[in-house]
């Protein structure tokens, strides 16, 4: 394990620099709101420098094009073994840096992160092409061809979970990757570049900068030699990455976006289960979750038992220093994040929703905030229809299945959607009408390396994980050969 702390600097062809411009940006310990360290603040001339790097560790007849596939697989391997090896210290630094309570970074961060390079590794050398019938006397094949330099801007929710899902499909089919690390968060996915290193990725394969989004994350999209964006954040930062990559080079994109996803519990769900897991669906993470089940609405016969039931769960809700193994819930990433969502409990208020619990700051310093309940939520309030990104969970009231169903879909995001009920009938209608990339029924918040995960509508662009998750890093290259008709 590093004794000496995280890396602060920037990761070019696997060694450590100071940004060109010398400038460095503190990063924030959100429990106490007070400075961890400073990081090496990358701009342009850096992602100028990592693009050079990555483009020739991308070269015809470089060890990275010259791997076996197979044996790409094995350094994705060695990768997890690395990090399982550091995973308390990288857990430590996760809560750290964002907050999130240790014991849910130790568990279930780590535990995805491992298993998706996992996942990934074994698709090394087996993305397979076709032969294709074509007419005439041809041999006609496709082979799957990486990309090329793949820009990677991610988010804070999950820094290390959101670097695996976008190194481990990049990887695993031979692109090289220039990755932008939030400016919140860090630290966690510069110590992954030590342990890239020493797993024996070759000189410029993954490059790892830390800056800010207008400044590093977009030279990145507007770059001339970045064949593809993959991002992960706001839906307003997926307009201007689509739009760079429409006026530089036409690189391809792909986007994970917002939500406001549905949760629908139907007056014949199994009410403890239900109640359980719609709380999960809202809290966990700090509420600071892209597919947040943030519209609850409950069937009127059910309504009002599952409102006092839920904001009981809410008030019972442990909040306090990440780094107690009793904490449920621990700060918000930042202080915008934090004032932003305070925000938008105002604006329920005035708007007429009832709050029913929290609504306040937790604590006198950190950005904790009250587990927060609204009932009688109208679907036309602010709260209904915008990303809160924060532990405020909306109740909304349905009488019939038509009804949910078009009230669901009446958003311009889809990401996920959820349905509790006991009757099948039910449950595959309603999940083949909603419109959302993920639809889990009678539970939330399920994942794994080997399902898809993206958005309909303003939620994205592409699919990550599973094998749907290849594509994105792919090229097909047709090739066709004339086939003499005689050899004499
Ligand atoms: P953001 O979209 O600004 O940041 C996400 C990443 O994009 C960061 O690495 C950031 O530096 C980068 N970025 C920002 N501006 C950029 C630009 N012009 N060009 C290229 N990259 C850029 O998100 P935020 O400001 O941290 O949070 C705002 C809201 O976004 C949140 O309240 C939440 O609603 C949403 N969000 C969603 C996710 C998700 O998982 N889908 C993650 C984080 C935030
Ligand atoms: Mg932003």
């Amino acid at each position: 394990m590093n004794q000496r702390g995280p890396p602060q600097t920037i990761f070019i062809n696997n060694e450590w620099h100071d940004a060109v411009s010398k400038k460095t940006f503190p990063t924030i310990n959100p429990a106490t709101g007070e400075v961890i360290c400073q990081v090496a603040e990358g701009d342009k001339a850096d992602v100028d420098k990592a693009v050079k790097a990555a483009r020739a560790a991308f070269q015809l007849g470089s060890p990275w094009r010259r791997m076996d596939a197979s044996h790409r697989g094995k350094l994705l391997n060695r990768l997890a073994d690395l990090i399982e090896r550091d995973r308390a210290y990288l857990a430590a630094l996760e809560t750290l840096d964002n907050g999130k309570p240790y014991s849910i970074a130790y568990l279930v961060d780590l535990d995805m992160v491992v298993k998706c390079l996992r996942y990934f590794a074994g698709w090394s050398d087996k993305f397979h092409g076709k032969t294709i019938p074509l007419d005439g006397d041809f041999f006609c094949y496709t082979r799957h061809e990486p990309v090329g330099v793949c820009g990677q801007i991610i988010p804070w929710n999950f820094p290390l979970l959101m670097q695996a899902w976008k190194l481990g499909p990049a990887l695993a089919t031979g692109n090289v990757v220039v990755m932008k690390v939030a400016e919140q968060t860090p630290l966690s996915a510069l110590y992954v570049a030590n342990l890239i290193k020493e797993a024996g990725f070759p000189p410029g394969v993954v490059n790892i900068i830390p800056g800010y989004g207008p400044t590093a994350g977009a030279a990145i999209s507007a770059h001339m030699d970045v064949d593809k964006v993959a991002f992960t954040g706001s839906t307003e930062v997926g307009h201007l990455i689509k739009k760079a990559a429409a006026e530089s080079n036409l690189k391809r994109v792909t986007l994970e976006l917002g939500g406001k996803s549905p949760n629908i519990i139907m007056s014949d769900a199994d009410m403890d289960w239900a109640v359980d897991q719609a709380h999960f669906a809202l809290f966990f993470n700090q509420g600071q979750c892209c597919c947040a089940g943030s519209r609850t609405y409950v069937q009127e016969d059910i309504y009002n038992e599952f409102v006092e039931r839920s904001v009981e769960k809410a008030k019972s809700r442990v909040v306090g220093n990440p780094f107690d193994f009793k904490t449920e819930q621990g700060p918000q990433v930042d202080e915008e994040q934090f004032k932003k969502i305070l925000g938008y409990i105002s604006t329920g208020k005035r708007e007429g929703a009832k709050l029913l619990c929290g609504g306040n700051p937790a604590a006198d310093r950190g950005y904790f905030v009250q587990p927060t309940v609204f009932g009688d939520v109208q679907d036309n309030m602010t709260i209904a229809r915008e990303e809160i990104f924060g532990p405020v969970m909306q109740i909304m009231k349905f009488k019939t299945i038509e009804e949910i169903i078009e009230r669901a879909n009446n958003s311009k995001y889809g990401l996920a959607a959820a349905v509790f009920t006991k009757d099948i009938d039910k449950a595959n209608y309603v999940s083949q009408a909603l419109r959302a990339g993920t639809v889990w029924v009678n539970c939330y918040n399920v994942f794994g390396a080997q399902a898809p995960f993206g958005g309909y509508k303003a939620s994205g662009n592409g699919r990550e994980l599973g094998e749907y998750g290849l594509e994105a890093y792919l090229e097909v290259k047709n090739v066709t050969i004339k086939i003499p008709q005689k050899n004499s």
